[in-house]
């Protein structure tokens, strides 16, 4: 089993085929990168692509789970995945499922795991599997899709209910060992089935017994993965005031966390955002972001139909290429644009 520490800048090896078009790509965007250009001869290779925008928990720092997300809740036509993916699929290196919804909610979700599975890209999400529709999850593990993570805070019922409010722990680790079990069932590898945890200040207490545990079920890997706080506030409050709203749910463990303590700032602010050159983030709806903090549809950078779509075209839309120039010289000329918070306080989210 695989024990990663995202604190530590842990690569998670999420990659499953190169691909002579991929790599050309990746050669012209990673170029673009290094030169920060703010227009990219290529398309992004990292696809966050969330299906189903609502999810039943209340987790009180996530900006679902506060019911703090201002756009309309929503699902994925599948006349629009396609358009999507026959744009983007040929050169993406992973395809996320989630972003700030629930997955296994999504109703075409193993119709478009099998549609994506056409490219060789990595292909996963994350689940807090309190739905668990059986036969859609046994047809899902009979795909070919690479990962499924599960969101479970903790070793105890206890701790688990702290952060999960509204979830079931006993139904989240029965669930979790039926992937794994059913996956061996199976004769197959994958979907390797890894156990994300947040460390938050309730499961930093439990980290052993989380390892032990997960090797009882057989998960694959665990990743533990510090919180980031407040992200409905991302763009709205200063870094010291969203660290002061949560910081109660931080590790006493700072070593556990990506902020310095007593500036309530990133340990280590990037100087270039990366996502700008290399992702996209598409909401159920269409909506498009620059990355995944951007909750608040008044700061898209564009708007997917069913159809055809001309990927490279998107990625270098004015609001990109502008997003793109102030990163570079690290001057706000657009304030209306979200990127400007960033260039304003730091960077925000690694
Ligand atoms: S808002 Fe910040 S983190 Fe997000 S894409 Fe823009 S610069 Fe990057």
């Amino acid at each position: 089993m695989d024990i990663y520490w995202l604190n530590k800048k842990a690569d998670l090896h999420l990659q499953r085929g190169s691909g002579i078009r991929r790599k050309i790509n990746a050669m012209l965007t990673g170029m673009a990168h290094r030169l920060r250009t703010a227009w990219v001869p290529g398309f992004p290779r990292h696809l966050i692509l969330d299906v189903f925008s609502s999810c039943g928990l209340h987790c009180p720092i996530c900006p679902q789970g506060r019911r703090e997300i201002p756009r309309k809740p929503s699902v994925l036509d599948p006349d629009l995945f396609r358009t999507i993916l026959d744009s983007f699929g040929p050169y993406l290196y992973t395809l996320t499922l989630t972003n700030w919804g629930e997955p296994l909610r999504y109703p075409h979700l193993v119709e478009l795991v099998e549609y994506a599975r056409k490219w060789s890209v990595y292909i996963g999400f994350s689940t807090n599997l309190q739905t668990f529709p059986r036969e859609k999850i046994d047809r899902l593990l009979e795909t070919d899709i690479d990962e499924i993570g599960c969101s479970i805070d903790g070793a105890t019922e206890q701790t688990y209910s702290k952060y999960r409010v509204g979830g079931s722990f006993s139904d989240a680790i029965d669930r979790m060992t039926y992937l794994v079990h059913k996956r061996n069932e199976l004769g197959k590898r994958t979907p390797r089935i890894r156990w994300q945890v947040l460390l938050n200040r309730y499961t930093e207490k439990e980290i052993e017994l989380i390892i032990d545990t997960g090797r009882s079920i057989g998960v694959d890997s665990i990743v533990f993965v510090p919180i980031y706080v407040d992200i409905a506030g991302l763009f709205m409050r200063t870094p010291r005031e969203r660290f002061d709203r949560d910081r109660d749910w931080l590790p006493l463990d700072s070593g556990m966390s990506w902020y310095d303590y007593e500036t309530g700032l990133l340990k280590q602010i990037p100087v270039i955002c990366d996502k700008l050159w290399d992702t996209m983030v598409i909401h159920p709806d269409g909506a498009v972001s620059p990355c995944c903090g951007v909750i608040d549809p008044a700061h898209d950078f564009g708007r997917i139909t069913p159809g055809r779509l001309n990927g490279l075209r998107l990625f270098n839309n004015a609001s990109y290429r502008t997003a793109r120039r102030m990163i570079r010289l690290r001057r706000s000329i657009n304030p209306e644009l979200v990127c400007s918070h960033c260039v304003t306080h730091g960077i925000l989210i690694y």
